[in-house]
């Protein structure tokens, strides 16, 4: 008699642990009797047990329309074994291509990127070689020349180019002349554009009062002008060689003598651009806010031009346009 409640005790306790709670939707067996139910990992008490099909619906949220990503428990991480019915061998073959396919395909399509961009390169070499050396002439070395190095040689060409156009001695330039401008005053005289450098301090605020101490241009690798700028110096060097060297031996050597003579102009050109950027920017001023009535437009002193006027007239707005641009 005295064991009786202890017993029913135990009973109940023991009912209470094999009672399945979904721990999805939280419902029990007697809220759904017919519900299949699966322990689909190592989780013990209430997250043990879960409706199939609530598990089904929370693993496809999981995958979202990808079958084969893998789901874990959110408790205790085991991986969920989702097993599937035999479909018979062409399913399972159908399912091994399927994946291969997958796999392969991007290889293949950077396969085809990649040897897009190396034919590319190859036949703009073969054309800057004719534009080079005369189309006869090119021709000629071509035919003559063994494939291999052809086929090595050639999309070197424009590699190369970009390389050159990545140095860049226009700064180096503008650095040797600040120095020696500083350190021989007189050049001021043969260089106006550097009449402003004050000493080894950089900063030009010897002109007007309160300019900045620090006149900092970005000048970032732009990407796309490295590559224009490159592949497009075969044709202007050749344009020039024709312009100003018509008597030259040879195309060889005209377009060599092009070539170089425009990278020297343009590279001063530069020079003189990044130097009077410098000095503008150094000279820089913020104006006061216009109170009312309004002084007549201050648009001169916005501009960026209006530092200018003070230079010599020896050097006209659109040189340095040209020369910014090359
Ligand atoms: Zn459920
Ligand atoms: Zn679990």
């Amino acid at each position: 008699m005295a064991d009786e409640p202890q017993h029913t005790h135990v009973h109940s306790h023991q009912e209470e642990e094999n009672k399945r709670y979904c721990w999805v939707c939280y419902a029990s067996d007697e809220d759904d009797e017919t519900a299949p139910w699966v322990k689909p990992c190592k989780c013990r008490g209430t997250t043990k047990w879960v409706h199939q099909s609530c598990l089904q619906r929370w693993v496809d949220e999981k995958q979202k329309g990808n079958s084969t990503v893998k789901v874990n428990c959110p408790q205790c991480g085991v991986e969920y074994f989702i097993a599937f019915p035999n479909m018979g061998q062409l399913m399972l073959f159908l399912d091994r291509v399927d994946a291969f396919i997958y796999k392969v395909c991007p290889f293949v399509a950077a396969g085809v990127v990649v040897g897009s961009i190396y034919w590319t390169a190859v036949t703009y070499g073969a054309i800057t070689v004719m534009q080079v050396v005369g189309y006869q002439e090119g021709m000629g070395v071509m035919e003559q020349a063994d494939p291999l190095v052809l086929l090595v040689g050639l999309p070197t060409i424009p590699v190369f180019l970009i390389l050159g156009k990545m140095v860049r001695w226009e700064d180096k330039v503008l650095r040797l002349v600040r120095a020696a401008v500083s350190r021989l005053p007189f050049l001021k005289y043969i260089l106006p554009a550097f009449r402003h450098e004050e000493g080894g301090g950089g900063n030009g605020g010897g002109g007007g009062g309160g300019a900045s101490t620090t006149a900092v241009i970005s000048d970032p690798v732009n990407a796309t002008r490295v590559l224009c700028g490159a592949l497009s110096l075969p044709t202007l060097a050749t344009i020039a060689g024709r312009l100003f060297f018509p008597s030259a031996q040879d195309n060889l050597t005209r377009t060599l003598l092009g070539g170089a003579s425009f990278l020297v102009v343009k590279g001063l050109f530069k020079v003189y651009y990044k130097q009077q950027q410098h000095v503008m920017q150094s000279r820089r001023k913020i104006i006061d806010y216009p109170q009312d009535p309004p002084p007549p437009p201050p648009t001169a002193t916005t501009t960026p031009h209006s530092s200018s006027s003070d230079l010599p007239p020896s050097s006209p707005d659109d040189n340095t346009q040209e020369g910014g641009e090359g």
